[in-house]
């Protein structure tokens, strides 16, 4: 047993996505050997991702609060875009992977999971009805245009990513949005943040 303190810290650390036990305890001594210089500023970085970030009002994901406190993020308020289509996305990072292709110029939307079942708790965990809300009224969550003329459903090839997927395109149904998946070229279980950008393109460009 390591003494309290230090085992507070490893508690803290391990309950980070994919972080165990003893990646944890290498976190902790590593700040145990940083400055204090250090330390102040990885709290620092702490503190201002809570103080600066928000949450974009259309597509959710995390933006630096800008000095006209808008609400939406740069990507939503970007009005050279297409704002006719909306992709959506697990995460931020699947996000990240698509602008990196730079072949898709359209909006998008974070669901911020996936879902295992269709029990109503795994539901609830992510964010479809914000989505059908935000699809139906596209005006009142900022985006100023009548109706979106194109779904994109871009979740990971796998069982969980393909049951979310069906759940969201039958969820959405009584709004008449043409939906897309992305095509071929994706391996079965891969994941988008993990694909190569060639790949990306590809099944961005195939989508059907
Ligand atoms: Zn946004």
């Amino acid at each position: 047993m390591y003494p309290p303190s230090i085992q507070k810290a490893i508690e803290q650390f391990s309950r980070f996505p994919t972080i165990g036990q003893r990646t944890a305890s290498r976190f902790a001594f590593y700040i145990l050997k940083a400055s204090p210089a250090e330390v102040k500023e990885l709290i620092a970085a702490i503190h201002a991702l809570k103080k600066d970030i928000q949450l974009c009002r259309f597509c959710f994901s995390p933006f630096q609060i800008s000095p006209e406190h808008s609400p939406l993020c740069e990507i939503c308020r970007n009005t050279a875009r297409n704002t006719n289509i909306v992709c959506v996305v697990e995460k931020e990072n699947d996000l990240e992977s698509i602008e990196k292709t730079n072949l898709y110029k359209g909006l998008y939307f974070v669901l911020g999971g996936t879902v295992h079942t269709l029990r109503k708790e795994d539901i609830r965990a992510i964010r479809a009805q914000e989505l059908k809300e935000r699809l139906a009224n596209p005006k009142e969550f900022g985006i100023q245009i009548e109706k979106f003329q194109e779904l994109l459903i871009a979740t990971n090839p796998t069982p969980e990513g393909e049951a979310t997927g069906l759940y969201i395109e039958r969820l959405m149904e009584p709004l008449h949005i043409p939906v897309t998946r992305l095509g071929r070229g994706l391996p079965i279980g891969a994941e988008l943040e993990y694909a190569d950008e060639e790949t990306l393109k590809n099944a961005l460009e195939g989508r059907r």
